[in-house]
């Protein structure tokens, strides 16, 4: 069925009716969900003069009766008329939209960026637009450069620390599922999605309600915005990290590079991500203020992409419309501790997200068509200080780092990664081989016992919630279903405070996304760092003045 019903293609309507929850087979046609949208109505059918789609999800609480759920925009004949009676899910459409700084200024001095993840280069977008010519500091290298580190990871088990799943252009999401679904509310992320599209994205993600991109696409888009910067005067420096800060009188005047050049710099959007750990020793060495802050850690979760749209659609599994399945799912534990499915990548693989040698630490990743063999999400559970075992701000890194250690030596080194099955895991004993779940992980999967590279209140945080979420899920705590270890990056370990100007304890240091502890995700990086980018445009200007 094409998304767009009436007018394909046409200009987005200014006043629209918003009609909500119309719920129908997933083997609907596009007529029937005009039908729907005239009773919604109470109008006869010729009476709607275009209906677009705002959004579709699946309902799959009931997979016999699985349904698509949609909310659409309506042109209709005479609107007052259709809005007259009040009716249920019914409404005019009322999105408050984006507005974006476009205005040139003139700038002192071009900002810097470090950092070319979601928020730096949503940052970079902005500032770029409004005429700023920032230039990017990224310690990682161009996607192409970083798609071959990534490979020679994968098949030899040699890591490159400054180019991998976690470091280089496009950040960490590059090698990922590219899920753009946030828990924020913010007209920003319909704008984001806009401008994500225009860079060549899946148009589809503007009306799913889970969308996601893949990371095919993902490195597609990103190349594309990279030459859209470049043409709105940006310039890139790759294999460039910020390794100190130049501070006088509590404010920044410079970036130290790669431990020599000094770079000038009075406004720099510090955009690292989380898995920055020498830049967040650099900067408390340098005194800017950090906090710790709570963050999750576990295990991935693999069963067969049959298995799971078996159990989740049911008899509708392998219908083209439904795509893979997936799941989302917490249980809130005994011990105060919650466990939860976390970045769910259906027709996914389990990927190497190591940045530091001798550490394993595992993510997932699909491409768009979300078609491997098998599927997989974190299940996680929360940790707080209280769990770190180490003082100071920077103490979940130190523990993270622990783990992730421990899980490489359990697995015999290489960023080989230890994996269990999850009968095995539940009776405590080491996995001497697979059944019907293959590993996905590369460079390679060593049979283990989880409860080796994990607190034990992790382990126990995870065996209550294999217990919870079967009963949800038949098949989720299948006996061959495996946990790869070990997920530490869920978010990050710490926070950089930033007052009201998003400005540090060092003035013109503007901290944005993930690493920041300001967002979790794609979506909500991107959003934090085109906040931090306007803000840095209202301090600018004022002090330009
Ligand atoms: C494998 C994987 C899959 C994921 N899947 C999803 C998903 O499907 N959906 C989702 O919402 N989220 C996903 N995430 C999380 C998501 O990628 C992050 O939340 C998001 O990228 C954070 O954006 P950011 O811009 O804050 O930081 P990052 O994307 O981490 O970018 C930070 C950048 O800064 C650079 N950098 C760090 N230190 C320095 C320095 N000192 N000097 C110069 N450059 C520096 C790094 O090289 C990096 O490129 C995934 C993460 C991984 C690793």
């Amino acid at each position: 069925m094409g998304l767009v019903l009436g007018r394909p293609g046409g200009p987005r309507f200014s006043q629209v009716i918003r009609v909500q929850q119309i719920r129908l087979s997933v083997n609907h046609s596009d007529a029937d969900l005009r039908r729907a949208v005239a009773t919604a109505l109470g109008l006869p059918g010729k009476d709607i003069l275009s209906v677009r789609i705002h959004r579709q999800g699946v309902d799959a609480r009931h997979p016999r009766s699985l349904k698509f759920v949609y909310s659409v925009d309506v042109e209709v004949r005479d609107e007052e008329a259709a809005l007259a009676k009040p009716r249920p899910n019914v409404a005019r459409a009322a999105d408050v939209p984006y507005t974006v700084v476009t205005e040139k200024r003139s700038w002192p001095q071009r900002p810097v960026i470090v950092g070319t993840g979601p928020a730096g280069l949503f940052a970079g977008w902005l500032l770029a637009r409004a005429g700023a010519r920032p230039l990017f500091l990224e310690r990682g290298q161009p996607i192409e450069k970083r798609e071959q580190d990534v490979k020679i990871l994968e098949t030899t088990g040699r890591l490159n620390p400054e180019s991998n799943i976690q470091f280089g252009e496009g950040g960490a999401g590059t090698f990922s599922d590219g899920k753009l679904n946030t828990s924020i509310s913010d007209p920003r992320c319909r704008w984001v999605l806009e401008q994500l599209v225009g860079f060549g994205a899946p148009e589809e993600i503007l009306i799913k309600a889970k969308p996601h991109v893949g990371t095919d696409r993902v490195r597609e888009t990103v190349k594309i915005m990279r030459r859209a910067l470049l043409e709105h005067g940006a310039e890139f420096r790759f294999g460039t990290k910020a390794t100190g800060l130049v501070v006088k009188d509590g404010r920044l005047t410079g970036l130290e590079l790669n431990g020599g050049e000094t770079l000038d710099a009075s406004s720099v959007v510090l955009a690292v991500g989380n898995a920055a750990r020498d830049t967040f020793e650099m900067l408390h060495r340098a005194g800017v203020r950090l906090e710790a802050k709570p963050f999750s850690i576990g295990a991935r979760i693999e069963h067969t992409r049959a298995m799971m749209d078996r159990c989740l659609y049911g008899p509708h599994a392998g219908n083209p419309r439904l795509g893979a399945a997936d799941y989302k799912m917490a249980h809130h534990g005994r011990d105060g501790y919650s466990a939860y499915t976390f970045c769910m990548c259906p027709g996914g693989a389990v990927v190497p997200g190591a940045s530091e040698e001798g550490g394993v630490v595992t993510n997932g990743m699909s491409e768009f068509a979300r078609d491997m063999a098998n599927s997989n999400s974190a299940l996680m559970v929360g940790v707080a200080a209280k769990d770190f075992g180490f003082e100071g701000p920077l103490a979940g890194m130190l523990f993270q780092r622990k783990w992730e250690e421990r899980a490489y030596a359990v697995a015999g080194g290489g960023y080989r990664a230890p994996v269990q099955r999850v009968e095995d895991f539940l009776a405590r004993r080491p996995s001497k081989k697979w059944g019907q779940v293959v590993p996905s992980y590369l460079p390679g999967a060593t049979p283990a016992n989880l409860w080796d590279t994990l607190p034990e209140f992790v382990c126990e945080g995870i065996r209550e919630g294999l217990a919870e979420f079967q009963r949800r899920i038949r098949d989720f705590a299948h006996p061959d279903a495996l946990l790869t270890g070990v997920e530490t990056r869920s978010s990050s370990p710490v926070r950089i405070p930033r007052d009201e100007t998003f400005q540090t304890n060092v003035r013109g240091l503007y901290p944005a996304g993930e690493g920041a502890g300001h967002a979790g995700g794609i979506m909500s990086s991107a959003v934090d760092g085109l906040r931090a980018a306007e803000a840095l445009v209202v301090t600018v200007g004022s002090e330009a003045q």
